[in-house]
């Protein structure tokens, strides 16, 4: 996965006449941490941080808790976070953490164990001026509290800035748990205005309905009804409904640990996740994880527009393919980078002891993500390239400036 992201660098800054030197500098990281946990019954398990660039402001990015979390998949999402921090234009750096576990396989009070010795580990390298991570797959407000709590305890004095995703009541913001899926939806209605397509009918489907995806699906049932839902997956199957799927009872479902494969409703249709995929919609949501979109499946996409909510969900051979088929791709560093402009602003609150209402997170997200996708939209009009290209060389040039 680093190595697709690294030739995207590459081949952006060669067409920015950016020196090698500086670009083989920008990949590089700063710091890396790779270490083993062991819990108190013997149990270990592999964890890592990387650092990767911190040139505008703190590091940050979310700590994932997955069986798959390796040291490459770290190292490449550590570094889309700089590019995204620096595409959407906050003061922020890019790092990313994970733990190689199956969280559902640990009870309780390993899980805080396990979170607790990781900061402990860390503790010197992170910090509201440092380095200051987040939740991603699999985390929650519940972790992050521990961790806040175990860096209290360590530094010796509270500091709430140090990690976003927080629960309310322990400084997190307003908004932030829909952050992303929000994020998502104002991205793509802006690039449909831009591309003079606001007024239109459209039908989506989302792969993954998680946090990100069943947000996506229920900020657009109320901010977008001309887009109509009618189709979601989970890691295990799909459903379909051609006359429309309601995304605030399906959200329900799955907060009630329902999975797609057992779901009944009149007229919905069970499928498989490679039908979703090839669905005949308008518009793909990719909110589930890396490389869903291969050059094994690229070929049955019938959706015009893509949104990247996963970090990587298309690799670089179906991307290329598909923008050659005349899809437009919205790319992940600008489409999922609500969550990260809402911990940023959690951050701010956290740092001049404010908290603002979901109204005003909501504003300010909008207003900087609509800005984003504006710049990006511009930039690949002008320079003549895909949204992906645009956003990379926009983030580029402010990371080498
Ligand atoms: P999540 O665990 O809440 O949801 C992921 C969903 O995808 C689950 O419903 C899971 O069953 C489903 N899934 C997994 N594999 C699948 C497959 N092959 N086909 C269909 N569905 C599949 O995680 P999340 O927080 O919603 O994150 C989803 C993606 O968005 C990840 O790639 C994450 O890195 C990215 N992301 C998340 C955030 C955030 O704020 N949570 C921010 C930026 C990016």
């Amino acid at each position: 996965m680093l190595s697709a992201v690294h030739s995207l660098i590459d081949s952006v800054g060669q067409r920015l006449d950016i020196p090698q030197a500086v670009i083989d500098q920008l990949k590089a990281f700063n710091k890396e941490h790779a270490f083993d946990i062991t819990l108190d019954n013997g149990k270990s398990f592999k964890a890592y941080r990387m650092q990767h660039n911190n040139k505008r402001g703190p590091y940050k990015g979310g700590i994932r808790y997955h069986p798959d979390v390796n040291l490459d998949e770290v190292q490449a999402l550590a570094t889309l976070m700089s590019l995204k921090t620096a595409a959407v234009n906050i003061p922020m750096g890019g790092g990313k953490g994970g733990i190689a576990v199956n969280p559902r396989e640990l009870n309780e009070a390993e899980l805080e164990e396990l979170s607790r010795k990781y900061v402990r580990h860390l503790q010197p390298h992170i910090g509201s001026e440092k380095d200051v991570p987040a939740p991603d797959v699999n985390t929650d407000s519940k972790i992050i509290d521990w961790m806040v709590d175990e860096f209290g305890k360590l530094s010796g004095a509270a500091d709430v800035a140090s990690f976003t995703g927080k629960n309310i009541a322990n400084g997190g913001s307003a908004g932030r748990t829909a952050a992303t899926g929000r994020g998502g939806v104002i991205a793509l209605a802006e690039l449909l205005r831009l591309m003079g397509k606001s007024d239109e009918n459209f039908t989506f489907a989302v792969q993954g309905f998680g946090n990100v995806g069943s947000y996506f699906g229920t900020v657009a049932e109320v901010t977008n009804p001309n887009w109509q839902l009618v189709g979601a997956s989970d890691s295990q199957a799909g459903i379909q409904r051609e006359a429309g799927l309601n995304a605030t009872e399906l959200q329900e479902f799955k907060a009630d640990r329902g999975r797609f494969k057992d779901y009944m409703s009149d007229d919905t249709q069970i499928i498989s996740n490679e039908d979703l995929l090839g669905m005949d919609v308008d518009i793909l949501v990719l909110a589930g994880l890396e490389d869903s979109l291969t050059a094994q499946n690229m070929k049955n996409v019938r959706a015009k527009y893509i949104v990247e909510m996963a970090n990587g969900p298309i690799t670089s051979e179906a991307y290329d393919y598909l923008t050659a088929a005349g899809k437009v791709i919205l790319p992940d560093v600008v489409a999922n980078a609500g969550g990260v402009i809402v911990s940023y602003l959690e951050w701010l609150q956290n740092k001049n002891d404010e908290h603002w209402s979901e109204d005003k997170v909501n504003k300010q997200l909008t207003d900087l993500m609509e800005k984003a996708v504006q710049d990006m939209y511009e930039a690949a009009q002008q320079d003549k390239t895909d949204l992906k290209q645009a956003a990379f060389a926009m983030a580029i040039k402010r990371l080498t400036a």
